[in-house]
């Protein structure tokens, strides 16, 4: 069985990561998508919230389940029997960083990472572009799909409301 892992921070999933998750699965068994939660970084999403998005990104694909990991994703893979690592690469910057991640982990547990090159369409898309502009009510209908815009809106309303409410107890 040939079992691989995309992992990630996923804050949140966009239609970068769904493609790369869709070619991953046509060329693989079994995949997992894998959520880094870190616990030095907080994120605008929680881990459950980042796995209801993306169960529901990946609801068709038959061979895609999701999950969350905390601590070396080495450990993860050794865990879960996974025999690569799926990585992708939207541009050169990418490159430095995933080399060096990806020699660490070989380095370290002898696992592989294979690398897929991100569809042009969405090289320019990453989830903290996608953030920036939600948060000041840009249109992001076209780099994420519905039901995350959605929890976008919701989320930086919550945050303006928990604001204002701040600000308010201060007075
Ligand atoms: P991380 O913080 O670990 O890079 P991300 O959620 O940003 O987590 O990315 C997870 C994976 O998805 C990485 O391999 C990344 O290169 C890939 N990815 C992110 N955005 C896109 C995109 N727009 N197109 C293709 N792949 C992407």
């Amino acid at each position: 069985m040939r079992r691989v892992v995309c992992p990630g921070s996923f804050d949140p999933v966009t239609n970068g990561h769904i493609d790369i998750i869709r070619r991953v699965a046509r060329q693989n068994e079994e995949v997992i998508v894998a959520v880094l939660v870190n616990v030095n970084k907080k994120g605008l999403f929680t881990a459950d919230e980042k796995l209801d998005m993306l169960r529901e990104a990946t609801k068709e694909f038959d061979n895609v389940t999701v999950a969350k990991f905390d601590g070396l994703l080495v450990d993860f893979c050794r865990a879960n029997d996974v025999s690569a690592i799926v990585r992708s690469l939207r541009s050169v910057s990418d490159f430095d960083y995933e080399l060096q991640i990806a020699q660490m982990n070989y380095q370290l547990a002898g696992v592989d990472t294979l690398f897929l090159t991100a569809n042009p369409k969405y090289s320019f898309l990453s989830s903290s572009l996608v953030r920036e502009i939600a948060q000041y009510n840009g249109d992001v209908s076209a780099l994420v799909p519905p039901y995350v815009e959605e929890r976008l809106r919701v989320k930086y309303a919550e945050l303006a409301a928990r604001r204002v409410g701040r600000r308010r107890g201060l007075r």
